[in-house]
């Protein structure tokens, strides 16, 4: 059987520098587990617009869609921040998603024991989190028409619509539910049913496809109440599956809850291809960081986990991934650290291969 494709585009600033990492961790896995992948490479963002012209080459779009998975690093930077709004960066990784139509994007919030004083909560609060945030990424009030502003009576007014198809509230809830079956088996849906119709609906076609999945657990959250929630009793929760605007908020509060920036690693998920694997593609939450490029300073794990989910959610390698995942633990429980996870205690903070290297010594060590 040919070997499962992955396209890495490591674009700008500090994407580079912590891709780096995990191609020697890909290597590392080919080498010692016999799981090779056929890598190829290629620019987005702001390296693509230096070569191109433009922030995605047609041809780079066209890899995507026939890849079993992309990994991305960072895009953007001071350099590009002029240019016109149709070739900025990001535009590069907007057109990623809408066109290989990734509805689904996960954001998982796990607290590593070591990293518990890191979080803004009570180290019982958050040691050893582990919840899955299953945002709609391609719909709802950051989509849907009308929307503008314009004039009414000598006033502007400002409008945005909070639009939902029952087809796209399920194939993102079956998503969530497929997440939930191999997680903890619970799903909590969030949404404003209390006043918002279009929270009714999603309520009821979340329910619909729970007769599904019966050994799945499924409740039912206002968005508010979640909220509170997530700060007041995270552990609670195992999977959690909300629309484009809850999950926005949603997750980057549940992302606090952990601590560092350079730890959060993300999926974006699509429709099943003919192989029977999602359209996916996995990237840090982190930006291109210029503040720190080219100093080595860069934190890797976000990036390194990113390809975790890549084994967990696209190459059915879930031992492989939990081996990777465990093996960052374990160097962050010997108090490896880069500059960002140092504490007021001080001390030599790892450069970022040298966080890579301890890695590898741990999967080595895990064999
Ligand atoms: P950022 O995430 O790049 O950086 C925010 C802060 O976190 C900085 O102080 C940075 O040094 C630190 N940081 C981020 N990742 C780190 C890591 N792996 N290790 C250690 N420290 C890390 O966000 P920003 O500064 O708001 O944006 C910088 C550029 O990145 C902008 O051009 C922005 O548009 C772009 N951006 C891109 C993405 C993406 O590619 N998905 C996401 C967010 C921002």
């Amino acid at each position: 059987m040919a070997n499962p494709s992955l396209l890495i585009l490591a674009g700008d600033g500090i994407g580079p520098e912590v891709m780096n990492e995990v191609k020697r961790i890909i290597d590392w896995f080919g080498a010692k587990r016999d799981l090779t992948f056929d890598v190829s490479e290629d620019l987005v963002g702001g390296a693509a617009y230096d070569k191109h012209g433009v922030p995605l080459h047609d041809d780079t779009m066209a890899k995507a869609q026939s890849v079993d998975a992309v990994l991305l690093g960072a895009v953007g930077g001071p350099k590009y921040d002029d240019l016109d709004f149709s070739v900025k960066p990001e535009r590069g990784l907007l057109r990623l998603r809408k066109e290989m139509d990734l509805f689904a994007n996960l954001r998982p919030a796990q607290c590593f024991d070591a990293l518990a004083d890191f979080s803004s909560l009570k180290r019982d609060i958050v040691a050893g989190l582990d919840i899955m945030i299953v945002r709609e990424l391609t719909s709802g009030v950051y989509f849907g028409e009308p929307r503008g502003i314009h004039m009414e009576d000598n006033l502007r007014v400002g409008i945005n619509t909070q639009r939902y198809t029952e087809a796209e509230i399920e194939r993102g809830a079956r998503a969530a539910f497929d997440l939930a079956m191999k997680r903890g088996k619970k799903l909590c849906s969030m949404e404003k049913a209390n006043v918002m119709e279009s929270g009714i609906l999603w309520r009821d076609v979340v329910t619909e496809v729970h007769r599904d999945y019966p050994e799945v657990e499924l409740s039912h959250m206002y968005a508010d109440n979640g909220a509170m929630q997530l700060v007041r009793a995270p552990k609670q929760f195992d999977v959690i599956y909300t629309d484009n605007l809850f999950g926005d908020i949603l997750s980057d509060c549940a992302a606090m809850l952990t601590g560092s920036l350079g730890m959060l690693p993300s999926a974006s998920l699509g429709l099943p291809m003919a192989n029977g694997r999602p359209k996916a593609m996995y990237e840090p939450v982190h930006g291109s960081a210029p503040d720190i490029t080219g100093q080595g300073k860069a934190n890797p794990i976000a990036c390194i986990l990113s390809f975790a989910m890549a084994l967990r959610y696209s190459f059915d390698q879930g031992a492989e991934a939990d081996r990777l995942e465990a093996a960052i633990e374990k160097v962050l429980a010997d108090g490896a650290r880069t500059a960002d996870l140092m504490g007021p205690e001080g001390g030599t903070p790892l450069s970022t291969t040298q966080m890579g290297d301890v890695i590898l010594s741990a999967l080595d060590e895990s064999l």
